[in-house]
C-alpha cells in the first residue's frame, strides 16, 4: 500500500451480529488505541442517550442522505432497521492517505459492498460464542421487545452463515480479550510486506534505485 514511498494507513472493517459487543469492543479499542482513526459514518436515526455528533455519527435527515447518495459522497451505504447508513469517501481516503489506519463498523451489506468493489481493506468478523449466548445478551440490554429479539436472532443466522465474507472471525467471549486480538491483527497486518516502507535513507535509496519501490 504505498504510493511513492508515501506510507498509507490500513483500512479495519469490523461487523458483527446485532448483540455480540461490537460496540463495546470498539469502546475498548478507543481508549487502547488512540492512534486508531475511527470513521463517522453518517444516519438518519435518531440519536440515542449519550451519543455525539461527530463523535458516534453525523445525523442527517433522509433527504440530505438522498442527497449525498446522488452526489456519489458515499463508499458504500445500507438500509438497517429502517435507517440509512453510510461511509463518507472523502474522510475515508484523507485518512488512508495521512498515513492514519481507520476503523469501519460496518453491517454485512456494508462488508458486501465493498468486497463487490475490491475494496482493499481487512475484514474482522466478531461472533458470539452461541447463539443461546446471543439471545441472552439481547435481552439483558433489555433495548428490544421479545418480538425484535427473535428478528435480529434471525438476521444473525444469516449473518452468521456468510463469515467467509471476512479475513479473520473472533468469538467474543469478554471484552477485553476481543480487543486484544484486534489489536494483534492490526499489529500484524501493519508488519505484510505490501505495507513495508523503509524508513532509513540508505533503505530507500537501495530500493529505489532497484526500482522496488
Ligand atoms: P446502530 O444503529 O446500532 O448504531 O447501528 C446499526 C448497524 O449499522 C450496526 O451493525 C452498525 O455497524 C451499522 N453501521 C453503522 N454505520 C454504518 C455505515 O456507514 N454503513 C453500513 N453499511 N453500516 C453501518
Amino acid at each position: 500500500m504505498t504510493i511513492n514511498g508515501a506510507k498509507k494507513g490500513i483500512p479495519f472493517i469490523i461487523s458483527a451480529p446485532s448483540g455480540t459487543g461490537k460496540t463495546s469492543t470498539c469502546k475498548l479499542l478507543r481508549a487502547k488505541l488512540p492512534e486508531l482513526k475511527f470513521a463517522v459514518s453518517h444516519t438518519t436515526r435518531a440519536k440515542r442517550n449519550g451519543e455525539e455528533e461527530g463523535l458516534d455519527y453525523y445525523f442527517i435527515s433522509e433527504e440530505t442522505f438522498k442527497q449525498k447518495i446522488s452526489n456519489g459522497d458515499f463508499l458504500e451505504w445500507a438500509q438497517v432497521h429502517n435507517n440509512f447508513y453510510g461511509t463518507a469517501i472523502d474522510a475515508i481516503e484523507k485518512t488512508i492517505a495521512k498515513g492514519d489506519d481507520v476503523l469501519l463498523e460496518l453491517d454485512i451489506q456494508g462488508v458486501e459492498s465493498l468486497r463487490d468493489m475490491n475494496f482493499s481493506g481487512v475484514f474482522i468478523f466478531i461472533l458470539p460464542p452461541s447463539l443461546e449466548e446471543l439471545q441472552r445478551r439481547l435481552e439483558t440490554r433489555g433495548t428490544e421487545s421479545p418480538e425484535k429479539i427473535k428478528g435480529r436472532i434471525e438476521t444473525g443466522k444469516n449473518e452468521i452463515c456468510q463469515y467467509k465474507l471476512y479475513d479473520y472471525v473472533i468469538t467474543n467471549h469478554n471484552v477485553e480479550d476481543t480487543a486484544q486480538n484486534i489489536m494483534s491483527i492490526i499489529k500484524t497486518e501493519k508488519l505484510r510486506a505490501a505495507h513495508y516502507v523503509p524508513t532509513a535513507q540508505d533503505l530507500q535509496t537501495l530500493l529505489h534505485s532497484n526500482r522496488i519501490i
